[in-house]
């Protein structure tokens, strides 16, 4: 089951001056920041009440976000939504026809993630996650 949007990612072309943006937006500062090795991207995040803003910054050029930034810009990248279990909720999205990029994965903040492609999303990056315990 769908919980909540658990964050909105923006894709950066220049951290240090993203976060001095958004440091003054939000009038707080990121409380964790993250390498996600697998996706070629740090992370940066902060609390927005219930919900929390993630900004990304390429690691490497053959990260997906270097890949989203040279064909779109910075902006925004993707929205996350929160889900009790992301197997069931994948394998009940999959039968609707939507299409899932890649196997579920470990993501930041402890994390299991998978994306949804956006040409089955109305053009929107879908990120679904669940806490994970260990
Ligand atoms: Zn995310």
């Amino acid at each position: 089951m769908i919980k909540k949007i658990e964050h909105i990612g923006i894709a950066t072309k220049n951290i240090h001056e993203s976060l001095s943006v958004f440091d003054k937006l939000l009038d707080c500062s990121t409380y964790k920041t993250e390498k996600v090795a697998s996706e070629g991207v740090k992370t940066h995040f902060y609390k927005v009440g219930d919900c929390k803003i993630e900004l990304l910054e390429a690691t490497s050029e053959k990260s997906p976000i270097s890949k989203f930034l040279s064909k779109k810009g910075e902006g925004m990248h993707h929205l996350a939504l929160y889900v009790d279990n992301i197997y069931n909720e994948l394998g009940r999205l999959n039968s609707l026809g939507f299409e899932a990029i890649g196997e579920v994965k470990k993501g930041a903040d402890n994390k299991l993630i998978c994306f949804l492609h956006p040409k089955t999303t109305s053009g929107v990056l879908i990120e679904l996650c669940q806490e994970q315990f260990e």
